[in-house]
């Protein structure tokens, strides 16, 4: 039976980390680490994120807005509200929920974002970082894989991992996180063949495919690490991308819920006080 690779337990630790680099910082600076929330339209997932972005963010003592506005505003107006925002000084942070009602462009609304205030690390000029070894935000769910997988003290440098899903936002700045880590990385996507055998082959899964249970146990190498990144809701239940037949072959494996998704919100708040450090 696999062990459980706890997200909630690690979260804690992180949390409790990034909650006394805080209070130093608002010692030091007379005013804590402040987030903004921006959430176009009232997609029912993204109040539940945003609600836990809340949560973490007080228990961690840093200022929080979140700024509601209606799915029928227009691009412009969108992007003339984070260009504000991002003029505020107490706010090291500008989180802009995604997805986007409607025809709203990400890659416009998110160009309107200082890359020190990219708290989510998806800006295009964060992105290039990343690709060039730069320093820069880094995108939450990739830290939170990365930062699991230390945490379980997974050998990363030469492993190789396979990575399946290619999103702008988790699986290519995933790849690209491992790659400086030394591993050797197999991405893949809908597109890819023999899915079954090329994930097979890698020491490490990570799923972040959002597709329920795609991930099985005979395509799992008995005693790899399975990190599940997946969401879907299935009867009001939350489940991920791997089966739970894979618990017999994995030797650890992340639980959904519980798993990736309290670490990426834990990284949020790591990313905030990082970005406040360098405003200070
Ligand atoms: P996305 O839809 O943007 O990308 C999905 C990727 O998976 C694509 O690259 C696609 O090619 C690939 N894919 C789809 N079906 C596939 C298949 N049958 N075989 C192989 N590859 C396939 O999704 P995303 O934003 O990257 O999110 C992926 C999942 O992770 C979703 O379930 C999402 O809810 C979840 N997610 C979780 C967290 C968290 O905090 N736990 C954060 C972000 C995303």
């Amino acid at each position: 039976m696999a062990e459980r690779i706890d997200g909630r337990l690690r979260a804690t630790e992180v949390l409790a980390e990034v909650g006394a680099k805080a209070a130093r910082f608002t010692k030091r600076a007379g005013r804590p680490p402040g987030l903004a929330i921006v959430l176009a339209g009232d997609d029912p997932a993204s109040l539940s994120y945003i609600r836990s972005k809340e949560r973490a963010a007080e228990g961690a003592g840093l200022y929080s807005e979140t700024h509601r506005l209606p799915a029928t505003i227009e691009e412009g107006a969108l992007r003339r509200f984070v260009a504000r925002l991002a003029e505020n000084e107490r706010l090291d942070g500008i989180l802009v929920q995604l997805p986007l009602p409607g025809l709203l462009s990400a890659d416009a609304v998110l160009a309107e974002l200082p890359p020190d205030k990219d708290v989510d690390g998806f800006t295009i000029s964060n992105q290039g970082r990343l690709l060039a070894g730069q320093p820069g935000l880094r995108p939450c769910t990739p830290l939170a894989v990365i930062d699991l997988l230390k945490w379980h003290q997974v050998p990363l440098d030469g492993a190789h991992v396979a990575v399946v899903g290619r999103s702008r936002t988790v699986g290519r700045p995933l790849a690209l996180m491992l790659l400086q880590e030394n591993a050797s990385v197999t991405v893949l996507h809908s597109h890819s063949r023999d899915l079954g055998a090329l994930v097979r082959a890698a020491e490490v899964v990570v799923a972040a495919a959002g597709q329920p249970r795609l991930v099985q146990a005979e395509m799992v190498r008995p005693g790899a690490v399975v990190i599940d990144v997946g969401i879907s809701r299935e009867d009001g239940k939350l489940i991920g991308d791997v089966d739970s037949g894979v618990s017999a072959v994995a030797s650890a494996l992340t639980p959904v819920p519980g798993g990736v998704g309290p670490m990426t919100v834990a990284m949020l708040m790591a990313n905030t006080v990082e970005a406040a450090e360098w405003h200070c």
